[in-house]
């Protein structure tokens, strides 16, 4: 069984939003085409409250994109963004929600912050996506959306741990690239360790 995960097309993410994915917009409507091609859509969505410390401005005196430890784990900072219940933590509108069979809800622990759809940085959180996949006997899972370096990056290294059979949508994925490259890197870096890049006319029908 095959099932297709949707990681944060949210609009905080899009461009003209706080943490804008390069081209982030540009992927939508592919992204609700495809998912006629599943039985099964998972949307994982962003979903911090107000304080979350991988917020900046929490921390007296730092920027954004810097980095500092939050207990003993490094952390990127970031822009306010996908705050619970805002207007900019909803999906995109161009994604059918009546297409979306489950929602992941990832980030809501003030004090930990997680990239994965499965768990949060530490592992100390499931979001219950693993057991859900099980539960609904998928083996195989089909992965788009953004951003590539971070949230794709992350799930897809669970997924992979996890035995899952991973595949990248390529033209379905935006990186953020921080750096230069970024999203490209985080694609080789899986398959080199064993998640297979596609294209979304690899996909059957
Ligand atoms: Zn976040």
């Amino acid at each position: 069984m095959k099932a297709f995960l949707i990681v944060d097309m949210q609009n905080d993410f899009m461009p003209g939003g706080p943490l804008a994915v390069p081209g982030g917009d540009k992927i939508i409507f592919l992204i609700n085409s495809l998912t006629s091609r599943f039985s099964l859509v998972i949307a994982s969505q962003d979903w911090h409250p107000e304080d979350h410390m991988s917020f900046a401005c929490v921390h007296p005196g730092k920027k954004v994109a810097e980095v500092v430890k939050i207990q003993g784990e490094d952390q990127i900072l970031w822009p306010v963004h996908c705050v619970q219940n805002s207007e900019g933590a909803k999906i995109v509108s161009g994604i059918d929600p009546s297409k979306i069979d489950k929602v992941i809800l990832k980030g809501s622990d003030r004090w930990i912050d997680g990239y994965s759809a499965f768990f949060d940085h530490q592992r100390r959180k499931s979001t219950g996506l693993a057991d859900y996949l099980t539960e609904k006997k998928v083996d195989t899972l089909y992965l788009a959306g953004v951003a590539t370096d971070y949230c794709i990056f992350y799930s897809a290294l669970d997924a992979l741990d996890l035995g899952f059979n991973v595949f990248v949508i390529q033209d379905a994925c935006r990186g953020l690239d921080l750096k230069k490259g970024d999203g490209k890197r985080a694609l080789q870096l899986l398959k080199e360790k064993g998640a297979h890049l596609i294209t979304s006319d690899e996909i059957p029908n």
